[in-house]
């Protein structure tokens, strides 16, 4: 596999993980520090919050394979050049530099600019990643091979694209079309405006990408439509079909009419680009009906291959489905914990539902391997919905109701915390959130007010920096939300919030509730 399918695969799978770290029952006070990222299973490769520096580390532990017969490498062009080998592509990525380890050809992401078309007009190039010198022997090239100037071709008016709502595309080779979606895919992937990245060069992703996915979308609709063609293979992509266009492009110009379908863009565009190997991928679920339920678990009416779900509630515009063991106190908990949270941000209950939030509660034995939707994970606590994921998931035995007075983290809020963060703050890109989130965490961590805690993680993986960045947020919102002494190991009260971390506070206080719970308090029979 080349280095650059690689990269664009890991990237594709984000993931949103996390466990809640929970200790053994006989434990009663301590079950308080919940609530970690994690990753749930091999191809959920990456993590949400912690992305691992790919590049670096195939490039760095492929190239030092040592005393084996090392594979050679098969340019775009078709020539065969051996392990070691630098140089220019050739065929139609000749404009690109490239290396080849044991097998892995890794080159730059540039678009390189076909015969016919002007390098003014190549596809979007403010979305190229800028391409990162591996070496002095990669070094981009830097000047262009000059090719003429052409004047663009009109909209060929095919059935099923939108010309109404992109007048002004202009027609390109679709190679080049594809090729440049690509590279803008992968450079939002990539894109760490809002995210932190450790000394040990780990990420904790933060940021708009479901906004930044979509206006990547639109712009690039607006600007080009590749010529008719029957199958796209670039990039080591499997195939592209010409229908496969037509589906994508009828959500674009859907959503060029309506900008309340950043959702439904990301999907597509992973649908087309084939990124959607992880088994709880949105594109492969049909999508539960709201039914308003008031507080009452209702018998579910599944969608084909969700028959697992026998019990259902909604509140909050979220759906909360389960199986036949959870308990329904457990229901009626997750219910109005996210109707609670939600109730000083009530616009934001229309912004999930649109999007379809749903939780998946297990439990409240076993982890989340029984759910349908994720049979490679074994997540004990639960994890977080992501943008283009079918729902997020939490442990009904982990949840404080009548009969079950659990102490300590509470997965279905920690979760919700990045749910909320992942779903509505990417969809109204919420850049207050994003500039100020990362730098709290780390006075926090500095001030020694966030201590480490415990985290399930990917075999071989230690706590990062990252790791404890990312958490930051859920971690301590999760504990303000309780209010509960002695249930989180940090931030485990409002009073202590406010007094030891008070720019946090702040912004907790933006989103969240400052009224007390509707009993009160949280978990009362603990
Ligand atoms: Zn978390």
């Amino acid at each position: 596999m080349k280095l650059t399918l690689a990269l664009v695969v890991l990237i594709g799978t984000l993931a949103l993980a996390c466990s809640s770290v929970t200790p053994a029952p006989a434990e009663p006070t301590l079950n308080i520090d919940a609530t970690v990222e994690a990753k749930v299973a091999q191809e959920r490769a990456v993590d949400a919050t912690v992305q691992a520096e790919v590049s670096e580390t195939l490039s760095a532990s492929d190239a030092k394979t040592p005393g084996t017969t090392q594979a050679t490498c098969e340019l775009t062009g078709g020539e065969t050049v051996q392990s070691g080998w630098t140089g220019e592509d050739t065929g139609d990525n000749s404009c690109n530099s490239c290396f080849c380890t044991n097998g892995a050809l890794g080159c730059t992401k540039m678009a390189c600019p076909a015969h016919q078309v002007s390098p003014d007009s190549r596809p979007v190039p403010t979305h190229l990643p800028t391409p990162k010198p591996k070496s002095p022997a990669t070094r981009v090239r830097p000047t262009w091979t000059p090719v003429p100037v052409i004047t663009p071709t009109p909209w060929p008016r095919f059935k099923g694209t939108c010309p109404e709502v992109f007048p002004d595309a202009i027609s390109i080779p679709y190679k080049e079309y594809f090729d440049g979606l690509i590279d803008g895919y992968d450079g939002i992937g990539d894109r760490k405006t809002y995210s932190y990245v450790s000394p040990t060069g780990s990420v904790a992703r933060n940021g708009p990408f479901a906004t930044w996915y979509y206006e990547m979308s639109i712009a690039y609709a607006s600007a080009y439509v590749p010529t008719k063609f029957d199958v796209y293979t670039g990039r080591g992509h499997p195939g592209i079909s010409w229908q496969d266009f037509v589906d994508y492009s009828e959500v674009l110009c859907d959503a060029g009419n309506d900008e309340t379908l950043k959702r439904r863009v990301q999907l597509a565009l992973d649908v087309l680009l084939d990124h959607t190997s992880y088994t709880g991928h949105a594109s492969k679920w049909d999508a539960f009906e709201y039914i308003e339920t008031g507080a009452n678990v209702i018998d579910a009416v599944t969608p084909s291959g969700l028959e697992h779900y026998t019990k259902y509630i909604t509140g909050a515009g979220v759906i909360i489905v389960g199986g036949s063991d959870v308990p329904d106190g457990a229901m009626l908990q997750a219910r109005e914990s996210v109707v609670y949270m939600t109730s000083a941000r009530p616009e934001y209950r229309e912004i999930l539902q649109r999007n379809q939030a749903r939780i998946s509660l297990f439990g409240p034995s076993g982890d989340s391997s029984v759910l349908p939707e994720y049979p490679d994970s074994n997540e004990p606590g639960g994890f977080a919905m992501g943008m283009t994921d079918a729902s997020m998931t939490a442990n009904s035995g982990w949840l404080c109701y009548p009969g079950n007075p659990d102490r300590g983290g509470d997965p279905v809020i920690h979760e919700m915390v990045h749910t909320i963060n992942h779903i509505v703050f990417e969809d109204i890109n919420e850049v207050y959130f994003y500039e100020r989130i990362y730098d709290l965490a780390l006075s926090a961590i500095e001030k020694g007010i966030f201590p480490p805690f415990q985290q399930n993680l990917p075999e071989g993986e230690q706590q990062d920096m990252s790791h404890r960045v990312g958490e930051y947020w859920a971690m301590t919102v999760e504990g303000y939300i309780m209010d509960r002494e002695g249930f989180k190991s940090s931030h485990d009260t409002r009073e202590w919030v406010e007094e030891n971390d008070p720019e946090l506070y702040e912004l907790i206080t933006r989103y969240f509730p400052t009224e007390p719970w509707p009993d009160g308090k949280f978990c009362p029979d603990a």
